[in-house]
């Protein structure tokens, strides 16, 4: 783990500040950091995803009791130094790259690295990670709803989209994001920071989270991909009656003409705004709507 000295000097060295475009606001509060790894409560049976390594100073906590860490970096020089810092660590690989290769997508060479490293390790699948906040939803959503599903992740963000995760029918926050991860699993805000335990001081406050992967949750889901569109059918005009949104129903629900009848199996009344519906009401629709368009 490194210290606020440690990360100047060794920025200073490389001949660089940090990046605020990156999202470069590094932890410098050590206990924090140990209170995250302990809240993964990581085995040398797991395999650990470190999104913005920077210098490497909790790469270098997680390998310690990790069975191996994909740790990734997108600024050239942080990666170098990452590398040098962690020379020694044999089950440490790190990428310089972004990690999204869009906004929908993982990079194609990530999903490849933890495929193959999932395979020689028989434990869960982790995210731990102080997240670039300006990546930390599509990130953590690709991780819920995408090609390769984490096990749980533990991870700091921007108060305001720990908020949006955390959130609950009729909250303002209430959206994609929390509709996603209730779906799926159990969300948490386990702490939440100041501005002072990060070296710049960035100009939010921000939380740590954990969310855990809930296997019971997600074999309720028919189809992850129509549970999304149904969501953002309705989640994009969160204020209108949901039986007004259904004419905006585009690609497969376009094929949908029943929709009163839907929501009436599903005990919906159509009358209500979407902001009020529960996750597993946007469940029972989506399935609903799945079981629909396979039998024609
Ligand atoms: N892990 C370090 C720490 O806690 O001290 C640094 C965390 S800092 C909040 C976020 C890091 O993510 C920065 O080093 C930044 O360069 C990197 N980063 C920003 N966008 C990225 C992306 N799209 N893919 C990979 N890394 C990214």
């Amino acid at each position: 783990m490194h210290t606020k000295s440690q990360i100047e000097m060794l920025l200073a060295s490389a001949g660089v500040e940090p990046n605020k475009k990156l999202g470069q606001n590094f932890l410098i509060d050590l206990n924090l950091m140990r209170l995250l790894i302990d809240d993964a409560n990581i085995s040398k049976d797991d395999l650990v995803l470190e999104v913005g390594c920077g210098t490497g100073s909790l790469t270098q906590a997680l390998a310690e009791r990790a069975g191996q860490v994909i740790a990734v970096e997108i600024d050239q020089m942080l990666a170098q130094i990452a590398e040098g810092e962690l020379a020694g660590a044999g089950n440490v690989k790190i990428f310089n790259t972004d990690i999204l290769e869009n906004k929908n997508t993982i990079s194609r060479t990530i999903i490849d690295a933890i495929e193959s490293a999932r395979k020689k390790l028989s434990g869960r699948f982790l995210l731990v990670s102080n997240l670039p906040y300006s990546i930390a939803s599509p990130l953590m959503m690709n991780l819920i709803t995408g090609a390769i599903v984490a096990d749980a992740m533990y991870v700091t963000v921007q108060k305001e989209v720990a908020e949006r995760m955390t959130a609950v029918p009729g909250d303002r926050h209430y959206g994609t994001l929390s509709i996603h991860m209730a779906a799926t699993g159990e969300v948490k805000t386990e702490r939440l920071l100041k501005p002072t335990v990060f070296w710049p001081q960035p100009q939010i406050n921000s939380a740590m989270i954990s969310f855990v992967n809930n296997a019971e949750k997600r074999s309720r889901i028919k189809s992850m991909d129509l549970l999304g569109d149904v969501v953002n059918l309705f989640m994009q005009h969160r204020r209108k009656m949901v039986q007004a949104c259904v004419k905006f129903a585009a690609d497969e629900l376009a094929g949908i003409n029943n929709w009163p009848e839907i929501f009436q199996k599903c005990n919906i009344d159509p009358h209500n705004r979407p902001e009020q519906l529960k996750p597993e009401d946007f469940i029972a629709v989506s399935n609903l709507c799945r079981e629909i368009l396979d039998n024609g």
